[in-house]
């Protein structure tokens, strides 16, 4: 049997960028092009690391 894992939306608890741990309260966006469509890097307000990548949804991996 395998534990299912719950997602629950929260505006209380304050996300932490693994990176610098800060509260994350802003994340940047930055405006990517590649050949599968604009896409978006998401970087932390602090230390300017990368949190994550936007991805279309139904294009090319979901
Ligand atoms: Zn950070």
């Amino acid at each position: 049997m395998t534990e299912s894992i719950e997602i629950v939306e929260t505006s209380v608890e304050t996300p932490l960028c693994p990176h610098c741990e800060q509260a994350i309260r802003r994340v940047n966006a930055r405006k990517v092009k590649s050949p599968f469509g604009v896409r978006f890097l998401y970087f932390c307000d602090h230390c300017r690391k990368v949190l994550g990548v936007s991805h279309r949804k139904g294009f090319w991996m979901g």
